[in-house]
């Protein structure tokens, strides 16, 4: 299941409910869940659901060519009109119609049409207005959680803070470059050794070489 979370709701929050709506579900295709997409819109006060319609194919191998995306609306706790007492999470009762809204889509997903839905609580001709019974049947989602993400409070830096940082920042270039600097002595300080040692060896040979060749005209 993918969530295309455009609200502040928490998303693996909604994740988490939307798996166990689709467990509570009394229909569930086949791979359902591991294709589907549910995409998550806010809204101002209303609970409401849209889904693709699948399509069975009887007459061919019952061919299922299932709805991949439901989309769910759903308000601010403060938005829904029960009031809640926490702002930050939806009280049991929204949490109860979501469940209900989203099996409800669930069903069309899988190419189920609204006079299809009889013998469940979706279309029950006793029971016409769909709001009155949205959720009476989903107690078992008012325990799970749906709150909103909290807010990241971005930290201010004062001017003061600010040079503190850069004054380190600094300490630990000068100290760094410091240590290179001592490494490139030591090493000057050997090579001009070097240096040193082979320039007087040069003089000590052809001073021999001169002595020997001295040696040699005299003979
Ligand atoms: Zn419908």
């Amino acid at each position: 299941m993918r969530i295309d979370n455009k609200t502040k709701y928490k998303t693996a929050e909604l994740k988490k409910f939307f798996y166990e709506c689709i467990k509570h579900s009394p229909v569930c295709p086949d791979k359902f869940a591991k294709n589907l997409t549910v995409r998550v819109n806010p809204a101002k006060y209303r609970i409401s659901g849209r889904a693709y319609l699948g399509k069975v194919f009887h007459h061919f191998k019952k061919k299922e060519v299932l709805g991949f995306l439901i989309t769910m609306i759903i308000p601010k706790p403060e938005g829904y009109h029960l009031k809640p007492v926490d702002k930050n999470a939806l009280p049991a009762g929204a949490k109860a119609s979501i469940a209900w809204v989203f099996i409800h889509e669930m069903h069309h997903c899988a190419g189920k049409h609204h006079n299809d839905m009889a013998g469940s609580y979706f279309n029950n001709p006793h029971r016409p207005e769909w709001s009155d019974i949205a959720g009476t049947s989903e107690a078992w989602a008012h325990d799970l959680p749906l709150t909103l993400e909290t807010p990241k409070v971005k930290v201010v830096k004062t001017s003061l803070q600010k040079a503190e940082e850069k004054l380190e920042h600094c300490r630990l270039k000068v100290k760094e470059h410091t240590a290179k600097l001592n490494k490139r002595k030591t090493l000057l300080k050997k090579w001009n050794k070097k240096l040193k040692y082979y320039t007087n060896r040069m003089l000590d040979l052809s001073v021999g070489e001169t002595a020997c060749n001295g040696k040699d005209e005299s003979k």
